[in-house]
């Protein structure tokens, strides 16, 4: 199998004075184009719900009835028109002014599709960043990258873009420490994967433990997380007593703001530390695919799972990329409900039951285990590499330190 591989570094960018008011602006023509395209399908929407023979009140906007909904191809066609009535808006390179319909886009499918909220307008300053889809050349020469309009900025490249690669886009982001940008590496030689062979690793990504892994290993969330969120709403408590457009507001808006970058750091950098932790232990890695998973699950913990798990699924594909280990998703549905000992359909658990406990052939692990197992098992199968031998009582033993202690708790309690 080849397949080509994308992948995204970030740099920190120092643009000068008159560049960042450039960018400054851009952000803010964006933010308005958002808002405007936002209204354009809200009007839409809401004059559909709006019943012909009793004219609402409150929906006055009359859309023809025959008139289409404005897709992301024909708001993409109105800027062209826009431009000429708002010539403003030609400052903004015009490609990146059309990712910005495809942002909006991608967030209405995201509500559509999976259920997230409706898209909202965004206030003064939450609009930060912004994408350069296309590049003709390498725009990164010696400590400078060259962005379309803006010329070169400097840019702090701490490491070396990999050989093989060609920079595909780039985002531009403004976070509370400064400017960042995200190059979206695409390799323009097919790289063969890595073939499947040795020891196989199965996980399951669960809201209770981060991971739990085929061989019983069981990773739970860094305590320091909880502190560092309680330490973020004392913070906005803080900042929601400060009067409004006052200094001192300012100066906690930026506390806030800092306190979530590094809260972004800390968390990346975990996930970088388990993703090596993982690809230490085997040459195959499997994991399921979220976005299936996403689908079979209520409307709790969606987000929780799209935002912490998706990230880490990214990392782990890089990391293992990057040590030649093979990494696979499979499909997720149903992994807490099969027996990985014997196979058989145990049914429905409920959340607080934390152990698997098979009433066909008796064998007892923890829930997550069992389905990291399941998981392994499904990854194997559609390798052709056959299941592996059911796992035999002693093997229980075995597992490390943090399982038995676990086991003995929930003995004890049942
Ligand atoms: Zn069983």
């Amino acid at each position: 199998m080849i397949e080509v591989l994308n992948l995204n570094y970030c740099y920190r960018i120092y643009p000068d004075a008159s560049q960042e008011k450039e960018l400054l602006d851009w952000l803010e023509i964006c933010r308005c184009v958002y808002n405007y395209a936002l209204a354009e399908r809200k009007e839409w929407i809401n004059s559909r719900k709006c019943q012909v023979n009793a004219c609402s009140l409150h929906y006055e906007y009359i859309i023809p009835a025959d008139q289409p909904f404005p897709d992301y191809y024909k708001q993409k066609k109105a800027l062209s028109q826009a431009k000429k009535q708002y010539p403003e808006l030609k400052q903004v390179q015009s490609q990146v002014l059309q990712e910005v319909m495809g942002r909006l886009d991608k967030a209405f499918n995201f509500f559509w599709k999976r259920s997230f909220g409706f898209p909202r307008f965004k206030k003064s300053g939450q609009l930060r960043s912004m994408n350069f889809p296309q590049f003709k050349e390498n725009p990164i020469t010696g400590a400078q990258i060259k962005l379309p309009k803006i010329g070169g900025v400097l840019i702090n490249l701490h490491r070396p873009i990999p050989d093989g690669f060609i920079v595909k886009q780039v985002q531009v982001v403004k976070k509370a420490s400064g400017w960042y940008a995200v190059i979206c590496l695409q390799s323009d030689v097919k790289i063969p994967s890595t073939k499947p062979q040795g020891n196989s690793l199965g996980i399951d990504l669960g809201l209770e433990k981060f991971i739990a892994t085929s061989q019983g290993e069981l990773i739970a969330r860094p305590k320091f997380f909880g502190e560092l969120q309680s330490k973020l709403k004392w913070l906005q408590r803080r900042l929601s007593k400060k009067q409004k457009g006052s200094k001192n507001r300012l100066k906690a808006i930026q506390k806030v703001a800092r306190l979530h970058e590094h809260i972004y750091n800390t968390r990346k950098n975990f996930h970088y530390q388990v993703a090596h932790h993982l690809c230490a232990q085997a040459q195959i890695i499997f994991a399921e695919d979220l976005n299936l998973k996403a689908m079979s699950r209520g409307m709790l913990c969606k987000h929780t799972l799209d935002a912490g798990f998706g990230g880490f699924l990214e990392v782990l594909k890089h990391v293992a990329w990057k040590r030649d280990v093979y990494f696979e998703k499979v499909d997720a549905n149903f992994t807490s409900q099969i027996c990985p000992n014997c196979g058989v359909v145990t049914g429905k658990k409920e959340l607080s039951q934390r152990v698997h406990e098979c009433f066909n052939c008796g064998f007892v692990t923890d829930r997550d285990v069992a389905a990291a197992m399941v998981v392994e098992q499904r990854g194997l199968a559609a390798l052709g590499l056959g299941v592996k031998l059911p796992v035999e009582e002693e093997v229980i033993e075995d597992t490390p330190k943090k399982v038995s202690r676990a086991d003995r708790r929930n003995r004890k309690a049942s």
